[in-house]
């Protein structure tokens, strides 16, 4: 055991301040606070060596007032279904707090893909789909990749898909690569949409973005493009982290004069994990653990997973950083969060942060189902305004209730999300 927080009861924990805020009827409360619809199947998978393996797959779909869900597939190898859950909870909300016309999902697998070969990655991506092709689609449910899932996996599903219905269905999952059904921009979204909104709050903080230092955990596509963005803007990112498979734990890379991007980039693999030797050889100082926390830095962007902002590693935060970006899904468990607060920290959370993806992901939706798309400096053009105008919403929100950012998207999420059911009659 971890030790760490239960995903899903820290949502529901989050879903009850809001509702006590929000002074919600029981019948609300009870639609709201746990999954609208969930699908656990058995995936039967025949191996390279020719034995059947069962994979454990899942489809956890928390609310649809709003419009079609829309939900990562990931492979998961540390949680529980519970995480799954939490994330839909969380999806719902982050389309709420964006005002897209949809409601929230997520599923996946509980495996690891570096187990698996390319042949076994993609029979375990169709038998996926052929357990739960009925209850997905443009309509209904919308998946897109996430954790170790990739535009090769989107694509094998979607193949899978449009073999069962016969036709074509672009519309049916996104992430998928451009030039088949994928949108320019949908790569950079999530870590892009993170540095729009550090950039607004920045600026209210009086802090210039260029000169401005950051350490970053993970360099995985969010977090790779979030450095991309930030260095463009004029930051320094002296530190990022990844995941060592081999020895079962993570490792920092830092160079004081500021990270390198193709340098590191070259040298890490598809899982997002640095080489060490190679890094070492390029002059990076290799951090065993998480110490890119420790850094004397302006900005925190935990961009790697869920509970690492942990009550006790939020006490070695140095008392420079100014501002956390939670480019991660649910990074910061809620004590720590609090102790944020207490050492005046600005934590810009999870649900505006790191909503770049579903932003773009709407938008390859959009482009899906009208089969025309759009140029990238369109995409990330309209990324642009929606992360500024969503920043500002909550901002406003947030002052005009005197609440912190993290309360006041998720009471604004909830609110819109208990009208919608209100308004179709559900409650
Ligand atoms: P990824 O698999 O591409 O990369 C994850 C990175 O984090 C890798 O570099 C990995 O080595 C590193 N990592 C994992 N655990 C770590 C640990 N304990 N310490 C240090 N490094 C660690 O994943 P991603 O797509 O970049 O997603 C990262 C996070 O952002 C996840 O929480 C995901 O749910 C969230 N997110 C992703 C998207 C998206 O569009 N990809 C959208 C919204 C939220």
């Amino acid at each position: 055991m971890s030790g760490k927080p239960n995903p899903y009861e820290v949502a529901q924990q989050q879903f009850d301040l809001a509702a006590d805020v929000l002074g919600l009827d029981q019948a609300v409360r009870d639609l709201l606070r746990s999954p609208m619809r969930e699908y656990h199947f058995s995936i039967p998978v025949r191996m390279d060596d020719g034995t059947v393996r069962i994979f454990r797959g899942f489809r956890i779909q928390h609310n649809d007032a709003r419009g079609p869900c829309k939900g990562g597939v990931r492979f998961q190898t540390q949680d529980t279904v519970d995480a799954f859950r939490a994330q839909a909870m969380w999806t719902t909300w982050k389309c709420a707090v964006l005002d897209l016309p949809l409601g929230g999902s997520m599923g996946g697998f509980l495996c690891d893909p570096h187990d698996l070969s390319r042949g076994e990655q993609e029979r375990l991506c169709r038998g996926w789909v052929r357990q739960i092709a009925k209850n997905l689609g443009p309509l209904i449910d919308v998946p897109y990749p996430d954790t170790m899932s990739s535009d090769q996996h989107m694509l094998w599903m979607l193949d899978e898909y449009e073999v069962i219905f016969g036709g074509k269905y672009p519309g049916f999952i996104t992430g998928k690569p451009v030039g088949i059904g994928g949108s320019r921009g949908r790569i950079e979204s999530t870590g892009y949409g993170a540095i729009i909104a550090l950039r607004e709050a920045l600026k209210e903080l009086g802090i210039t973005i260029k000169g401005s230092s950051a350490s970053i955990q993970g360099f995985g596509n969010v977090a790779r493009h979030a450095v991309k963005l930030f260095q463009r803007m004029g930051g320094h990112v002296t530190c990022v982290s990844s995941w060592h498979q081999g020895d079962q734990t993570s490792y920092a890379f830092r160079k004081k004069t500021g990270i390198i991007f193709d340098e590191l980039a070259a040298i890490t693999n598809t899982y997002g994990e640095i080489d060490k030797e190679k890094a070492q050889d390029f002059g990076y100082e290799i951090l065993p653990g998480d110490q890119w926390i420790e850094q004397d830095v302006d900005i925190l962007i935990p961009a790697a997973a869920g509970n690492q902002v942990s009550q006790s590693s939020v006490e070695r935060i140095s008392s420079r950083v100014k501002v956390l970006v939670e480019a991660a899904s649910g990074p910061t468990t809620p004590r720590a969060e609090e102790r944020l607060f207490e050492k005046g920290l600005l934590v810009i959370p999870d649900l505006l942060a790191n909503a770049g993806g579903v932003i773009c992901s709407y938008y390859e939706q959009v482009q899906s189902n009208d089969n025309y798309y759009w140029s990238k400096e369109d995409i990330l053009g309209q990324l642009d305004s929606t992360m500024t105008a969503a920043y500002f919403d909550l901002r406003d929100f947030a002052k005009a209730n005197g609440l912190k950012m993290r309360d006041a998207a998720l009471i604004m999420a909830v609110d819109r999300v208990a009208q919608a059911c209100g308004a179709r009659g559900w409650v």
